[in-house]
């Protein structure tokens, strides 16, 4: 695609690299034919080749409305137009950029600059949220059907001990799962415990930074990320004696923002060379689990229930890790029932279930249906954003799939 950067983004850092990545696009519109969002409008400007257009004329200097900045708002990032684009264009990178211009040009009305603000003041902080859903789960009985399907089943767990094995690995507590499902971590322990490897948790790291990031609100976002580098960097730092082998990450979506810690802060001399070094390590459980002796899990009934798995795009799309859940929980004996359009998002794309609900709830009818076309007893997942949006209307029982094999040991 031709290009004529507007002078404002001639020559700076963004400029280039936006450029580089619309001069990339061939304007083929294969894309189109993954995207949830021109699926359901049917409108070229909600395609990502409608939107990369919309990018490209603000770049130019053209003038930036509000219709652009919906038409960007619309899309779930969920990157399956990235899996599906023959040319390999970075069209997350590129909206990112379009979004944070396009917010400080047309700027946000009031009752969506406070949404947003409240997203990232509570979200990203346990002690904030957890009295929150502690209420809304005291209140529930009491709150109307739509309000009610929206709180998150409670869950309660114990952490397992773990003994010190000579294989280490660091483990991400997070940030929304460590209050809402704090059974996902207590699995993953649980599992690898019996892998031999011995998870280490720093309570100086938390959010990943992504609800920040991805609100463009990048410095803030920046700032979480340092924060868990600084954490964890005692335990991966490789002048250290026997360094942890691995930063795991049991929410694909935080899995990806920490996979692209070295991209964020490759311009900050300070950072760098270690943000590079934490994405390198950063790995989700199934590209552990998966090159395992996976017997010396030693599973019981594991036939017992029928599995539908909701492959996140944050799995599948930014991590590419598409069939490896799959592949572990067929290995381990369980019986996956068939899941139609598994590339397409559930809906829920972080903050999105709550600043575009419409759409979301829209795509959730989508997955759901096509979760529930095998008839399986139980969904299970890699996210918490997916875990409880598709809960709140599954009807079945949602889970992650570490919770599934470690309920089986
Ligand atoms: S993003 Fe890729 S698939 Fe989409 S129009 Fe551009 S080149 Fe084609
Ligand atoms: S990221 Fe998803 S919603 Fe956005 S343009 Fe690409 S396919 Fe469509």
């Amino acid at each position: 695609m031709q290009t004529k950067l507007a002078d404002e983004f001639k020559g700076s850092d963004i400029g280039e690299e936006a450029d580089a990545i619309l001069r990339s696009c061939v304007h083929c519109g294969f894309c189109s034919a993954t995207c949830p969002t021109y699926q359901e409008l049917g409108d070229e400007l909600d395609s990502p080749r409608g939107r990369i257009y919309l990018i490209k004329q603000m770049l130019e200097g053209n003038t930036v409305t509000e219709k652009t900045q919906r038409h960007l708002d619309r899309c779930l990032t969920c990157l399956a137009c990235e899996t599906t684009c023959p040319s390999g264009v970075r069209y997350g990178r590129l909206v990112e950029i379009g979004r944070e211009y396009v917010d400080k040009k047309v700027g946000r009305s009031l009752p969506d600059m406070i949404t947003r603000k409240v997203l990232r003041t509570i979200l990203p902080y346990p002690q904030r949220l957890k009295p929150l859903v502690k209420l809304s789960q005291l209140v529930k009985p009491l709150l109307p059907a739509t309000l009610k399907a929206k709180v998150p089943v409670q869950q309660r767990a114990t952490v397992p001990t773990s003994a010190t094995h000579q294989r280490k690995m660091v483990l991400l507590a997070g940030c929304a799962q460590s209050v809402i499902k704090p059974g996902t971590n207590s699995a993953a322990i649980k599992i690898l415990e019996r892998l031999d490897i011995t998870l280490t948790t720093p309570t100086a790291a938390g959010c990943c930074g992504a609800v920040s990031y991805h609100l463009s609100e990048k410095e803030e976002g920046l700032a979480f990320m340092r924060r868990n580098i600084d954490a964890w960097w005692p335990l991966i730092d490789p002048a250290s004696d026997a360094p942890h082998e691995a930063v795991l990450v049991t929410a694909s979506g935080c899995g990806a923002m920490v996979k692209a810690y070295g991209d964020a802060l490759k311009n900050d001399p300070a950072y760098a060379d270690k943000a590079a070094l934490v994405s390198a390590l950063a790995k989700d459980p199934c590209e552990v689990v998966i090159n395992e002796e996976l017997s010396s899990l030693k599973l019981i009934n594991t036939a017992r229930q029928k599995i539908a798995f909701q492959t996140p795009c944050t799995l599948q799309h930014a991590q590419q890790l598409n069939g490896e859940v799959e592949a572990i929980l067929t290995q381990l004996g369980f019986e996956l029932t068939p899941v139609p359009d598994g590339h397409l998002c559930c809906g829920s794309a972080g903050t999105y279930s709550i600043l575009q609900a419409e759409m979301s709830q829209t795509l959730l009818d989508n997955k759901l249906s096509a979760l529930m076309s095998g008839q399986p007893d139980i969904i299970a997942t890699a996210n918490i954003g997916c875990h409880i949006h598709l809960e709140s209307r599954a009807g079945i029982p949602v889970k992650h799939w570490l919770e599934v094999i470690a309920e089986a040991m």
